[in-house]
């Protein structure tokens, strides 16, 4: 029996969350849920539903949400770690856990390409790949977790390196473009054999992004043909404005828009894929740390800008960086379902907000303010030390 074996708990955790003012589903399909209770044992979401027809005896942990809003945890698709939570590009300690105080219960490594002396040679980079993945899946600040170990395509490599790569736990590639391969033949050579063997892909879009990068416009892009259409409102610099639209509509991959990109980019973007009725396409990245610092509040950033300037109810911008980053980066997090993990944040509009609802405040160009995050059954903060304080915050009832 699981009892005896050790390291693992005797005694089942019931979670049940009541009294949830707004439930936001994360799913593009249906974005609010018309629930005000949600269960999980061990973890796990058990049920969502009205609390008169939710089973919530045995609870071990009561949570009164006070009205507030339950969203999914927030899905970082674009970040560069490098080891613990310490990145030498601002030389900044804690980052991913100033993150989750933003929402962010969980993160894609686009590579670690901040790695003080990177190795560059084939067995080299496979090395450091595996050691990021192992390491960063070991290590959860505040409960994050970080999907890192994402190696950097570099000429030299074959086929068998990928099928290494994927024996070894790689499940997807740090950025194309950002090593020595930056034409269309070989990354889609070798983009290819990564998904051969069950590994993503990500490339760079646009201008250079430091000294020593590159242009990668569309034409590579299209070439490569990776998984994501990495910021495509560029790392900072974007592309022509018929280079971006050209990409939504020619290509059907992913359309990521990062904090650290062009804003007016990502509005056109966000345009083009609404004409096109593709808004699935649509996730959202920090692209951090970076030049231009870490953003705790980088994603709630994205969600408020996107829901303000581009017409997109704010229930559907939260979907942009929960369901749709789930559903194209195959994580199980990001909806709120029976099964999913109980992993979420508790948001409520900030505290004299023009917006009369949480939704409005988001709507108006307003952060949310967050009461608590829980990840995997288990309260990792109570209100953030981050955003704006929140009208109204979750109790514990009962513990
Ligand atoms: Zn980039």
């Amino acid at each position: 029996m699981a009892q005896d074996e050790p390291g693992k708990s005797k005694v089942q955790t019931r979670l049940v969350i009541r009294n949830i003012g707004l439930l936001l589903s994360g799913d593009l399909e249906k974005p609010i849920l018309d629930s005000d209770t949600v269960v999980a044992v061990d973890g796990k979401i058990t049920a969502v539903g009205k609390e008169k027809d939710v089973a919530s005896d045995g609870a071990t942990l009561v949570i009164d949400a006070k009205g507030t809003t339950l969203s999914p945890g927030l899905i970082d698709s674009h970040v560069h770690p490098v080891a613990g939570d310490w990145t030498p590009r601002q030389n900044q300690i804690g980052w991913i856990d100033s993150y989750l105080h933003g929402g962010v219960t969980a993160m894609i490594s686009a590579g670690e390409v901040h790695t003080p002396g990177r190795p560059k040679d084939v067995v080299g980079l496979k090395a450091m790949a595996i050691f990021a993945q192992r390491a960063f899946a070991a290590f959860r600040p505040g409960g994050v977790r970080i999907h890192a170990g994402a190696p950097v395509i570099e000429h030299g490599m074959v086929e068998e390196d990928f099928k290494d790569l994927a024996a070894a736990g790689v499940t997807m590639l740090g950025e194309v473009g950002l090593g020595s391969v930056k034409d269309g033949a070989t990354a889609r050579q070798m983009v290819a054999w990564a998904r051969k063997f069950g590994i993503q892909s990500t490339i760079h879009t646009g201008g250079p992004s430091i000294p020593g990068s590159s242009l990668i416009d569309k034409d590579i892009v299209l070439a490569a043909d990776a998984d994501v259409i990495g910021h495509i409102n560029g790392g900072h610099t974007a592309l022509p404005d018929d280079q971006i639209v050209t990409l939504c509509e020619k290509s059907t991959r992913a359309l990521e828009v990062v904090h650290n990109g062009n804003e007016r980019a990502a509005l056109l973007t966000l345009r083009t894929a609404k004409e096109l009725k593709q808004l699935d396409r649509v996730i959202l990245g920090t692209d951090s740390p970076a030049g231009s610092g870490v953003q705790p509040l980088g994603i709630l950033r994205m969600i408020s800008m996107l829901a303000s300037l581009g017409e997109i109810p704010a229930e559907i911008a939260v979907c942009f960086a929960t369901g749709n980053t789930a559903k194209i980066r195959k994580l199980d997090c990001g909806m709120i379902a029976v099964g999913r993990p109980a992993t979420f944040a508790m948001i409520d509009k900030a505290q004299h907000s023009a917006g009369k609802t949480v939704l409005e405040s988001i709507q108006r160009g307003d952060l949310p303010g967050i009461g608590m995050m829980i990840v995997d059954g288990v309260i990792s903060t109570q209100r953030s030390r981050n955003t704006p304080p929140a009208t109204s915050a979750p109790e514990i009832v009962q513990a």
